[in-house]
């Protein structure tokens, strides 16, 4: 596999995936640039070697064709910001208004040397989710090379993410920067790790992280079981939960992973006591409560005292961390000690040489919030992509490249 960093795509047509799905307010603002900010890098080595960079995402879910609201037009000021940031060379960005088509391909074809050219939406073409190998063809023909930067949309076997691969020989496809830092990080901690593993994981359903639990008791060596889902364990182990969040349809299964979680030999822990609440509200009442023995017509909004210390515990004598999923209700000022503590402890364990891995929306949201992005080892960009990862799927869009 060719390796991004060590290839010169001076005079090349580079054909960048990225993931541009970012999110826009009402006046086509964008309101959170993390995921543009994420491929610069990508885009700046291509033009500073003296390569011209062909961008293509997706953008939102457009139903029918292209649409004012989901065209990535409205992204390019932007973008022509982040490139210019820094003094050189001012980079020139052009927009077509379609991904194919002959504007694309004259466009893409005139581009010079250090220039950049951002395609339409590729979803205002059914083809792309379809993973259809003749629009997937057609796309082809835009570059020399083809860089796939797009790890949020590794999960999918779209025609731009994996089908167009293999319209390129081995040495002129390959991973971006940005890709090479997700599939790098994700595979230390899943194949790599040095023990103690700690695997926290949180949010509020368990049956969005079965898979993920059952794949990480062949690794870990501890498995932290916080947030709303916690309680569905509690609950099938014999407790009282009031009216805490719980799946009873998942209540067999919590029991399982338990026996199998002990039959590994993998410690799994739950929180021992809650910061309960008399209402889902900013402004309930609340009171400190045995996880297992919640008072009828209370819930479990976040982890107690008792549980912040037994998990930051844990957390501080891992080598390696992976969390997913708040611990409570984070969003709610009086439910978000047990994330922030849960925080607190993995940027020290890193501080002190631990190698902590970030991912799924809400745990990165919550290290966003709180200031602890560049304490951790790696905050992952990918949210679904990472869980299917972990769940020890194969992402088409790692493989489309490796094969
Ligand atoms: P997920 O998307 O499954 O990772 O869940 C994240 C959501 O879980 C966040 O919006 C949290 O507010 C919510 N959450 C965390 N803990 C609890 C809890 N104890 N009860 C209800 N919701 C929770």
């Amino acid at each position: 596999m060719s390796k991004f960093a060590d290839h010169n795509f001076a005079k090349q047509k580079v054909l960048i995936r990225v993931d541009f799905n970012v999110p826009l307010n009402d006046k086509y603002e964008i309101t959170d640039d993390t995921r543009i900010r994420a491929a610069i890098p990508t885009i700046k080595k291509v033009i500073s070697d003296g390569g011209s960079v062909i961008l293509m995402s997706h953008f939102g879910r457009p139903k029918d064709g292209p649409t004012e609201k989901y065209s990535l037009q409205h992204l390019v000021p932007h973008i022509y910001k982040l490139l210019n940031e820094s003094a050189g060379k001012p980079v020139k960005v052009f927009f077509a208004n379609d991904c194919i088509g002959e504007q694309a391909y004259l466009t893409a074809g005139m581009l010079s040397p250090g220039e950049v050219l951002l395609l339409e939406n590729l979803r205002f073409y059914k083809e792309e989710e379809k993973g259809d190998e003749k629009f997937a063809e057609k796309l082809s023909k835009l570059g020399d090379v083809y860089v796939n930067d797009a790890f949020g949309t590794a999960h999918r076997a779209h025609a731009s993410t994996a089908v167009i691969a293999k319209f390129f020989p081995g040495d002129k496809k390959m991973f971006g920067l940005l890709m090479e830092a997700e599939v790098a990080s994700a595979e230390k901690v899943l194949h790599q790790s040095e023990k103690p593993f700690v695997a926290i994981i949180g949010g509020a359903k368990v049956s969005d992280k079965i898979l993920i639990i059952e794949n990480l008791l062949e690794r870990a060596t501890d498995i932290i079981i916080g947030g709303g889902m916690a309680y569905t364990f509690m609950k099938a182990a014999g407790g009282n939960i009031g009216k805490s969040l719980c799946e009873e349809d998942r209540l067999d299964t919590a029991s399982e992973l338990i026996k199998k979680a002990e039959a590994k030999g993998v410690c799994i822990h739950l929180p021992s006591d809650s910061i309960i609440a008399d209402k889902f509200a900013a402004d309930a009442e609340t009171s400190v409560s045995p996880s297992n023995n919640v008072p009828d017509g209370w819930m479990g909004l976040d982890i107690g005292p008792n549980a912040c210390e037994q998990f930051c515990n844990v957390i501080k004598h891992s080598k390696t961390i992976l969390w997913n999923g708040p611990m409570g209700v984070f969003e709610m000022e009086k439910f978000q000690h047990g994330t922030k503590a849960v925080a607190t402890a993995i940027a020290e364990a890193t501080e002190d040489g631990s190698f902590s891995l970030v991912g799924g929306g809400d745990s990165v949201a919550a290290v966003n919030q709180f200031g602890f992005a560049d304490k951790v080892s790696y905050v992952s960009t990918g949210g679904g992509a990472l869980l299917e990862y972990f769940e020890g799927k194969v992402l088409p869009g790692i493989a489309a490249i490796q094969s």
